[in-house]
């Protein structure tokens, strides 16, 4: 059976480019950066050009990113190392209630540690509410996180009027863009974003390394205690080969958002009509157009989504439901629930998400699936037989 990836916001390949470039460092190449010597100079020199690469891809200067190990672990510092380095300050962060859970749950642990933190609501199509922004910045909030595109609906934020708004306050601004790079363009600094986060694997860079830019002059604990590594600000023996994985995938997935955007957009909405025209009551949530070039969210009415992922699964196809950290947890999507959805409408979603490599020879079959599959699982409904008429 030749299967089918719609999965690409949980994870993406590694691609040969970004391999070949990792290899010396994953076999002859294995001094470690921290050191003096000649093997040493040669993989901190790697570094370097890793992080030069990245600086120039979102705008800012290299001495301003520091590697981690994942987009996780870049929101989990910000939000700790801002808070806890600017106490004095003020102790109120801004975020909303569709971020990553990497940023929710370190608010919670943030709120238990005394902080207030105040969740934005999103309207119907997962923009944040400015005008509740506007009303919760205060003279004690010290941080806003906002992310760039949602993970599971690919609406992407109105990010400059947050970034306004927040900068003429002079609070520090962090987002979170680990599905963006690659999506849209960024200059951070023309921009008025003072923190970013980001990850290797999903723009076909390795997993468990990401990095975190942070603007000079922004006070930030640090999270990993340790060494001297990352201007003593992120201990830890350096990735050598997942940092120049990443600064090739995002030196590629920067260089190329033109023509990967335009070619993965119309696969999309190829997808979208072509969905739309076979199959009865299915709704895409998040924004029609400004959304991730690869995202397709759709909740299909009378369906749950968790069987009709199983099934598509058991044909070769894989996608996901709500967001894939959260798989195996049955709570319903906070996304979506916060975006207002009903809750069969919550259960009924799934996600799609497309690549570079993706046909639409591939989408046909798809859909041509969807079609039984969804018809099947509308005969067993338990909502379905509740409803007056057929199906
Ligand atoms: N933020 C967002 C928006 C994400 O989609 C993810 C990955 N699911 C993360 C953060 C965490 O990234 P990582 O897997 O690199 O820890």
């Amino acid at each position: 059976m030749n299967r089918i990836y719609l999965d690409n916001a949980a994870t993406t390949p590694i691609s040969s480019e970004v391999l070949n470039e990792m290899m010396p460092y994953l076999t002859t190449n294995y001094g470690n950066p921290s050191a003096v010597h000649a093997f040493g100079r040669e993989t901190k020199h790697a570094l370097d050009i890793a992080r030069e690469r990245i600086a120039k891809g979102i705008g800012c200067d290299p001495s301003e990113i520091y590697f981690t190990s994942g987009a996780t672990e870049a929101n989990n510092w910000v939000l700790y190392g801002i808070a806890n380095a600017n106490k004095d300050k003020g102790r109120h962060i801004i975020t909303s209630k569709i971020e990553h859970p990497s940023v929710l749950n370190m608010c919670k642990r943030l709120e238990e540690e005394g902080f207030r933190v105040t969740y934005l609501d999103v309207d119907s199509q997962g923009f944040v509410r400015l005008d509740q922004l506007i009303h919760h910045l205060d003279s004690d909030t010290v941080l806003v996180s906002i992310m760039t595109a949602n993970n599971e609906v690919g609406t992407i934020q109105n990010l400059q009027a947050i970034a306004n708004i927040v900068g003429e306050k002079g609070i520090t601004f962090h987002t979170d863009a680990t599905q963006a790079i690659g999506a849209i363009n960024f200059n951070v600094h023309e921009m008025g974003i003072d923190a970013l986060s980001l990850s290797g694997h999903k723009i076909n860079g390795p997993k468990g390394v990401g990095a975190l830019y942070v603007k000079k002059g922004i006070k930030i604990a640090p999270f990993m205690l340790g060494g001297e590594q990352e201007y003593g600000l992120r201990a830890g023996t350096s990735n050598v080969a997942g940092i120049v994985g990443l600064g090739k995938a995002v030196e590629i997935a920067t260089r190329d958002i033109v023509t990967n955007n335009k070619k993965i957009r119309q696969l999309r909405d190829y997808f979208i009509a072509q969905i739309n025209k076979n199959i009865d009551m299915c709704y895409l949530n998040g924004h029609p157009i400004q959304r991730l070039s690869n995202n397709v969210n759709i909740s299909f009415g009378m369906v749950d989504g968790e069987s009709l992922m199983m099934m598509l699964d058991l044909n070769g196809i894989m996608v996901s439901t709500g967001s894939a950290c959260s798989v195996g947890s049955v709570k319903l999507s906070p996304v979506l629930t916060a975006m207002g959805l009903s809750k069969d409408l919550v259960k009924g979603a799934v996600r799609f998400t497309l690549s570079k490599t993706t046909t639409k020879e591939e989408l046909d079959i798809v859909v041509t699936q969807l079609v039984k599959i969804v018809q099947k699982l509308r005969q067993i409904s338990p909502i379905a037989k509740s409803q007056v008429g057929t199906l």
